[in-house]
Order: structure tokens, then C-alpha cells, then sequence
């Protein structure tokens, strides 16, 4: 290949120019030095290198250094960082190079990077394991983030020369974890153009229609847009207004996502496109302004208020702000029309870097605030082993539908789509989720698996006696409560497991077997387990009964399963429901809700059944129930009004008795799931437990259910025989 290296050398100073020329931030005479010497550093330690499309690799720092400035909008350290982003990794250059020449901070920058790109060449390794790592790294300095994402926009942009392998590793990657941190980050634009770029690698012949669709309706759309926002522009105007309008159109990404989700085509994607106004106000006039544009628009298009989005007064985890409306346009089509100030726009666009600019709403402090909260979870999911469960609860952290809840006294907590009462007592403070009862919710008391919705003030009930049960692994959506939910059920199973392990030794010598691991091993292996510390845990919580120990012989100490046994494991599941059930036959209906609560009689009046009672909502105790007429009553109702809840005791043929079902069929898909929605929606019974094994394509279901009486009973199990697939329902007698 011949190479003209002069014009080479043109084309590099001219890229470099176009850098300088794109820091707005950095104009002051040292940092301009800076720059050149991390520029001049680079080209010398790249001088022998190109990239896969043959061009000198140089060209890649400038270009991500470009992004960091222009995209992003970060300072003089991120630029020189990017600069030098690939040098210790690639050249001869060594991080205590860096550090000589560039200081402390650049070169813990510099290593950040380093330490990703180390990960992300282990080809061969597990994926997860890898982005586990790459989330540990990242959360040392935010530029360490931005960096990378815009290291990574920048090969997403010159994809085409790598192999197609490469592309769709890479692709997916981009899908799977810098998309959504940068959409976490508020970074828009660039967030839009990854997943647009991973699409066109993963789904070509898709990316490609709706490209092509976009152009040829392109004209159309420029018609309508202008011919729609002409009043509007007129009055605007009129009124004085520094404005644009913009007709925005949807990311390819996100038009194919709506395809696939509603099956639907091309088409009939309505809202291809928003309109986005955009206006010059002053910090003290901004959010007024934006609502007279509102009034302005509405004055011509009739608005949905279904669809109202004011994103000004609550502006979104990651910083955006605008206020979105949808009208109806002259020909009857529903438009959505963005209205914000060129300051939110700049936010929108570039996220928290562009806040720093405005140097308001302590940007700095709340992304901070969202680190230090990723490095919690981070690092305790460190220790877990299982890396693809991490990487699940991680990226529920970076989801976009969001929710915001109140506390009593006002404070606002943003959290995920979802979240339960029990996400907002592990948001507030660990042992207040550790402690959670329950909640009251707009005043009104709710089990602690109720979903919060946007604007709900929200009141958590404790108990110190109440502690982290397996089941609210089910009612959290968040990944800070599901690691620490995780955290206490592993601590409790720990302290159990040591119960267990003594009962075992004891056992164990009475047999005449050594206490060796291998002993433990193959006891945990006949009954299926991975660690003896679940065997220890079966063994304490009576799932596994000593008494009936396999058959074996003992040699030198050591222990020998006889072959060809089957594991018996004891069924407790059933005898622990049978306890609870002996607690709740004294039924009492309290708040709306009459299972989920726990209650103690109160002492100063010992009510009974048939009592007129209510229930009292103690600080360290849940709830007590006193008598109407109880001594104290009278100070309870009148001091601490709020915090009593209504109480009753059921009438007899309300009362709810638990039956056992087992049902058998044909394990196919769909079918649990039809069982469980023909018992808790049109049946509206109570499922206390349930659990499917399936072998060989039969699967054996158990459930306990609440019945009133036997005719609910065999109603229930007429109506689970008529399932397509099961084979046989019966009830379980003596359970
Ligand atoms: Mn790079």
C-alpha cells in the first residue's frame, strides 16, 4: 500500500485543530499546554500504529478527546485522559509515565481505562463476569465512565471495518450496558446513537426499512410539521418570544422497539415524531415561560391531559427537564410537543456535564449521590457469586421509567417503575427495610409488597421484631433492596448453618466419621446440594432429618453411601403453615388487608374475639390491638390519631381455612401460570405457598390455599381440572 505520509501529517494537525477548536472549557494558556503535551504524548507512542481501517491510530484519541469536549462537554483532565486513553495499554508508555508527566489524578484516570480494556479483551470468559468487573472499575471517577462511553461511541461509529464477529460483540455490548449508563448519565444523544449504531450491526435488514422509510416520508413530515406549528410561531412571536422549532424525529431504535413491543408496523407507529420549542428565558423566568408556551399551543390544538409530562417541577433522576404535551392536530392525529429552555435542552442533550456549565441544581452532588449509591451495590454484589444475577439487579438501577414518593415530612425519592413499600423502606435506610411491617400510603395501610405509584406519600411501619424473609426477594423490584435482602438471608442462613453443622458432628461421631470435608462432601452431594454450608442449613432448618440417615458403611473414618438411594428430604414446608394457620384462626381483619399483617393483643386490655377493638401502630412494636374500651384507649385515640388503624373481627363465614391441592399434569409452558390466574383472579382465593416440581415432562404442583368452605373448595379444583394439560387435581389431606 503506498501511504502519503505528508498528507497524512496534514490531515492529523487538521483533526487536532478541530479538537481545540471544540474545547469550549479550556481556554486559558495552561490548559491549552496541557492539551498539546497529552496530544504530542500520544502521537509519539502511537506513531507506529493503525487502526483496522488503516488509518493512524491517532486519529481515535482525537477523535474520543473530540467527543469528550464537544458531546459531552467535559474540562481540560478529560481531554488529556482521552488523549491518552489507549497509551498504557497499547504502547510503551507506563502509568507512572503518566503520573510523572500529568499528575495523580490523570493517571487514576488513565488506569481506570486500562483496567476496562484488560477485561474487555479476555475474549473467551463469561460475559457477565466481565461487566461485573468493568461496573467495579468504573465507579472510581465518573470521568472514568464518560471516557469509556465515548471511546466506545467512537468505535460504534467506525464498526464497519471490524469482522463481523467483532460487530456484533461489540454491538451487543454497547446494547446491553454503555446505552443504558449513558441514558442513566443523561446523556441523550449519545445514548440514541449507540443504540441506533447496535442496531444497524445486530438487525441490519430492520435498521435498514426503517431508514429507508423515515427518508421517503420524510417530505411529508417537514409539510406537516411546518404547516402545524406556523400559528404557533405567529403568536410566539407576537408575545415576544427568542424561540426554535424543531421537528423531532424518533431514534430508529426506539421506532424499532415500538414495532417489536406493540407488533405493529412501520406505520403505525404514531409518534414518529414531536415537536420540540425551544426557548430563550432567564434562570428566573424559566419554568413560567415554558407553561405560557403551553397555553400558547393549546390555545390552537385541543390537548390529551391524560398525557401531560411536567418534567420542570420534578425533573427526572438523570436531570432531564421539559414539559411534554400531546395535541390533537387539524387532521386528527395526536402530535406530542416538547417545550423547554435552550439551558434544558443542553441538559437533555448532554446530560450532567452540561449542568456543571450552569453550575446550578448541584448537579456535581447528585450524580455523586447516584455513585456512591452504584459502589454500594457494587461492592456488595462483589461478593456474591453469581454475576449474571448482578448484572440483572444493576441494570434495574439504569431503567428509565421512574417514580417519585414523598415522606411524610415532604422529601422526594426518585425510584424504579414498580417499587414497592418495601423498596422505599430499604431507600430510606437499611434497617428500616430490614424492620418493614408495612406501610401507610396516602394515609391508607398497605401490605409491604404494594406498589407506589408517582405522588403517593408514603409511611413505613416497622417492628424490631419483623426480619428479612426469602419472599421479599419478590416484592423488590430495586437492586439496592435486593442486595440487601440477599445479604441478611445469606448472614441469617449463616448462623443457622452453624446450628446445622454441629448437629451433623454430633451425629458424625456417634457413628464413628471423621469431621473432614470430604465426609461433608459426600453427604452434600447425595442430597443434591453445592456446599456443605447448605447442607449445614438443611440439616438446621429439618429439611434434612438426621434420624433417618442413608444407608452407608463407615471405613477408617470414612463415610460410604450405598449406592442406588433415593435422598428423602423432609416436607416441612406444609407443618410451618399449619403453625401459622394456629395464629390466624382468631381472625382479625385489619386496615383493608387482612392476611399480611402481624398483631399482638395488647396487655392493658387482653380483647377476644367478638371484642370491639382497633389496631395501633407502635414505634418498635407493629401493631397492637386494643379494645375500644381499654383504660388507655381514650389518649391513644386522641394523641395519636394517625397512627391508629381500623380493626375487626370477622364473622364466621369469613373466616378463611387453608386447604392443600396437589395437582399433576403436563409440564408445559404457560401452564403454572394459568393455574396461579384461574386461583388468585377468578377465584379470588388466597394462596398461602406454592410449589411445581417437574420431572420427565409431569410436573407435581402443591398449593395451600384460603377456602371458606368445602363448596369454594371444590369449586376451585373443578374449575383447575378444566386446565388443558392437568392430569389430576386432588386435595392433600393431613398436611
Ligand atoms: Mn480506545
Amino acid at each position: 500500500m503506498n501511504i502519503d505520509l505528508e498528507a497524512e501529517k496534514k490531515e492529523i494537525l487538521r483533526q487536532y485543530r478541530g479538537l481545540l477548536r471544540a474545547t469550549k472549557y479550556s481556554k486559558s494558556k495552561e490548559d491549552k499546554a496541557l492539551i498539546r503535551k497529552a496530544f504530542n504524548v500520544a502521537l509519539e507512542a502511537h506513531k507506529d500504529q493503525r487502526r483496522k481501517t488503516g488509518e493512524p491510530y491517532i486519529y481515535h484519541p482525537i477523535a474520543v478527546a473530540r467527543i469528550v469536549a464537544e458531546e459531552i462537554g467535559l474540562g481540560t483532565t478529560a481531554i488529556v485522559c482521552a488523549l491518552l486513553h489507549d497509551t498504557v495499554e497499547d504502547t510503551d508508555i507506563t502509568l507512572d509515565d503518566i503520573e510523572k508527566m500529568f499528575g495523580q489524578k490523570v493517571s487514576q484516570i488513565i488506569d481506570g481505562l486500562t483496567k476496562i480494556s484488560e477485561i474487555e479483551d479476555i475474549s473467551n470468559s463469561i460475559q457477565a463476569e466481565n461487566f461485573k468487573k468493568i461496573l467495579l472499575t468504573l465507579s472510581e471517577d465518573v470521568r472514568v465512565i464518560l471516557i469509556k462511553i465515548a471511546d466506545r461511541l467512537h468505535n460504534m461509529r467506525t464498526l464497519d471495518s471490524m469482522k463481523r464477529e467483532k460487530q456484533l460483540k461489540i454491538a451487543s455490548e454497547t446494547l446491553f450496558l454503555y446505552a443504558p449508563l449513558a441514558h442513566r448519565l443523561g446523556l441523550h444523544s449519545i445514548k440514541s446513537e449507540l443504540e441506533d449504531l447496535s442496531l444497524k450491526y445486530t438487525e441490519p435488514e430492520a435498521y435498514n426499512e426503517i431508514v429507508q422509510k423515515l427518508k421517503k416520508s420524510q417530505a411529508v413530515r417537514t409539510r406537516f410539521i411546518n404547516k402545524f406549528s406556523l400559528p404557533i410561531k405567529k403568536a410566539l412571536e407576537e408575545q415576544g418570544f427568542k424561540f426554535t422549532i424543531k421537528g423531532r424525529t424518533k431514534s430508529v431504535y426506539s421506532i424499532w422497539n415500538k414495532m417489536k413491543k406493540k407488533q405493529i408496523p412501520f406505520e403505525e407507529v404514531y409518534d414518529v415524531f414531536a415537536i420540540r420549542i425551544i426557548i430563550d428565558s432567564p434562570p428566573e423566568r424559566e419554568k413560567s415561560d415554558c407553561w405560557r408556551v403551553y397555553s400558547i399551543v393549546t390555545d390552537f390544538y385541543q390537548p390529551n391531559p391524560d398525557r401531560l409530562r411536567d418534567w420542570i417541577s420534578i425533573p427526572k433522576a438523570n436531570g432531564y427537564e421539559s414539559l411534554h404535551a400531546t395535541v390533537m392536530s387539524p387532521t386528527g392525529k395526536w402530535v406530542e410537543v416538547q417545550i423547554r429552555t435552550t439551558r434544558m435542552d443542553e441538559v437533555a442533550e448532554k446530560g450532567f456535564a452540561a449542568h456543571w456549565k450552569y453550575k446550578e441544581n448541584n448537579a456535581e452532588s447528585q450524580l455523586d449521590a447516584w455513585l456512591v449509591q452504584i459502589r454500594e451495590i457494587l461492592e456488595q454484589a462483589a461478593k456474591d457469586e453469581n454475576a449474571i444475577e448482578f448484572i440483572d439487579d444493576f441494570k434495574l438501577n439504569l431503567f428509565d421509567d421512574e417514580i417519585f414518593v414523598f415522606t411524610p415530612k415532604g422529601d422526594m425519592y426518585n425510584l424504579a417503575k414498580g417499587a414497592t413499600a418495601l423498596d422505599f423502606a430499604f431507600h430510606i435506610h437499611t434497617q428500616v427495610g430490614y424492620h418493614c411491617m408495612g406501610a401507610k400510603v396516602n394515609g391508607k395501610l398497605v401490605p409491604i409488597s404494594h406498589k407506589l405509584r408517582s405522588g403517593d406519600q408514603v409511611e413505613i411501619i416497622t417492628s424490631k421484631k419483623q426480619k428479612p424473609k426469602e419472599d421479599w426477594l419478590k416484592y423488590v423490584v430495586t437492586g439496592r433492596a435486593k442486595s440487601k435482602i440477599k445479604q441478611a438471608l445469606k448472614e441469617h442462613k449463616k448462623e443457622l448453618a452453624k446450628e446445622g453443622k454441629a448437629m451433623l458432628d454430633r451425629k458424625f461421631k456417634h457413628m464413628g466419621v471423621h469431621l473432614t470435608e470430604e465426609n461433608y462432601m459426600t453427604l452434600t452431594k447425595f442430597y443434591k446440594l453445592t456446599t456443605p454450608l447448605d447442607l449445614f442449613y438443611q440439616i438446621a432448618i429439618s429439611k434434612i432429618n438426621l434420624h433417618h440417615f442413608p444407608k452407608h458403611e463407615v471405613k477408617l473414618g470414612k463415610l460410604i453411601l450405598v449406592k442406588e438411594q433415593k435422598a428423602v428430604k423432609e416436607n416441612n414446608d406444609f407443618k410451618d403453615i399449619l403453625k401459622i394457620k394456629g395464629k390466624t384462626d382468631d381472625t382479625l381483619v385489619i386496615g383493608e388487608d387482612m392476611q399480611k399483617f402481624d398483631y399482638t393483643l395488647a396487655k392493658c386490655c387482653n380483647p377476644i374475639p367478638g371484642d370491639e377493638v382497633f389496631g395501633f401502630i407502635t414505634i418498635n412494636d407493629g401493631i397492637k390491638i386494643h379494645k375500644t374500651t381499654c383504660p388507655n384507649a381514650v389518649q391513644l385515640l386522641s394523641n395519636y390519631a394517625y397512627r391508629v388503624v381500623k380493626a375487626r373481627w370477622t364473622s364466621q363465614e369469613q373466616i378463611a381455612f387453608l386447604a392443600g391441592i396437589k395437582i399433576t399434569g403436563l409440564d408445559k409452558v404457560g401452564i403454572v401460570n394459568e393455574i396461579t390466574r384461574i386461583i388468585s383472579n377468578e377465584l379470588n382465593v388466597n394462596m398461602r405457598s406454592i410449589s411445581f416440581d417437574s420431572n420427565d415432562g409431569i410436573f407435581e404442583g402443591k398449593i395451600m390455599v384460603f377456602v371458606h368452605d368445602t363448596f369454594h373448595l371444590d369449586n376451585l379444583m373443578k374449575k383447575l381440572r378444566n386446565v388443558e394439560g392437568v392430569i389430576q387435581v386432588m386435595r392433600i389431606e393431613n398436611v
